[in-house]
């Protein structure tokens, strides 16, 4: 890890409050695990915000360019959203452990809202492996305005199912029950894959238990609220089965099994 000026190469919005920010750190690129993140020093009024805020390197656009994908919720990504080319970001990273691939299995990505950000590169990864494994990208979202990284998933080669909760886009309903009736259809899957998730708390706890139940490998990315994001300030709490660990620093990624629920 370490303190780096990232320049801005590009901040454009993709949707209703969705940005993506090119920048350019070869360290960064040179380094970087799926899974991992940045934190990132955002300069408003005065000293606000006083917190840096953490953003999933989510995907590598070639030379020394990555990609953070943001929704404008709050004063900070308000703030990042207004930033121009050619500015230096001052950020920490790449932060945290990412994920682990295992090139035998199959490998089932399932994002809940924004947590479709770490898993693309995560994909980006799987693919540059070349191995023959497959892998299936479910995207779950509020509605059709939400679905993101569709046609970028199937440009990389990767068979996607897409769920809105408003029947907007894709099947009705949540992305754990389209992972569910997936597995139900091809459940030759189970034995062979590994799960991928990233999403809200609530998600990330249902696909834990079907995980579980379905005695399959999960790994989840936990999206805790971080303050100082490299363990200092006990603030990102994880209760697993080895004690209680730091989403930022231990994590965010956990195996499912270890999370108590
Ligand atoms: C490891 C990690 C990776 C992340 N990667 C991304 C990413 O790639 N893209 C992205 O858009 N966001 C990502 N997030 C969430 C992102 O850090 C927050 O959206 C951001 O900090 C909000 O800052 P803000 O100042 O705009 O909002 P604030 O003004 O601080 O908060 C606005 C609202 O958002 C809520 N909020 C703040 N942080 C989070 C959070 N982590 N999870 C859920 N709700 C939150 C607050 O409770 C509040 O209701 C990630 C979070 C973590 C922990």
């Amino acid at each position: 890890m370490k303190k780096l000026k990232a320049k801005i190469l590009e901040n454009k919005k993709i949707g209703p409050d969705y940005f993506l920010m090119d920048l350019d750190s070869e360290y960064i690129v040179s380094h970087y695990r799926p899974g991992q993140f940045i934190h990132v020093r955002i300069e408003g009024n005065g000293s606000r915000p006083f917190l840096r805020r953490p953003f999933s390197i989510h995907s590598i656009t070639g030379g020394d360019s990555f990609q953070i994908l943001y929704k404008a919720i709050g004063s900070g990504t308000k703030i990042l959203s207004h930033y121009k080319k050619g500015k230096n970001l001052d950020i920490l990273g790449p932060l945290g452990n990412g994920f682990e691939v295992d090139p035998e299995k199959n490998s089932l990505l399932v994002a809940g809202g924004m947590g479709v950000a770490p898993l693309f590169s995560l994909a980006q990864c799987i693919k540059k492996t070349k191995s023959q494994v497959l892998t299936f990208s479910f995207l779950g979202a509020r509605s059709k305005n939400n679905v993101l990284l569709e046609s970028e998933f199937r440009r990389l080669g990767i068979k996607v199912l897409v769920c809105t909760e408003d029947g907007t886009c894709g099947k009705k309903g949540l992305v754990t029950q389209l992972l569910q009736e997936f597995l139900e259809q091809n459940p030759s899957f189970k034995k062979t894959s590994v799960i991928f998730g990233c999403g809200p708390n609530l998600m990330l706890k249902t696909l834990i238990k079907l995980a579980k139940n379905l005695n399959m490998d999960c790994q989840v990315s936990v999206e805790e609220i971080f303050a100082c994001g490299v363990g200092a300030c006990l603030g990102c709490a994880v209760n697993t089965r080895h004690g209680y660990k730091l989403a930022c620093k231990d994590g965010p990624v956990f195996r499912g099994d270890d999370i108590i629920l």
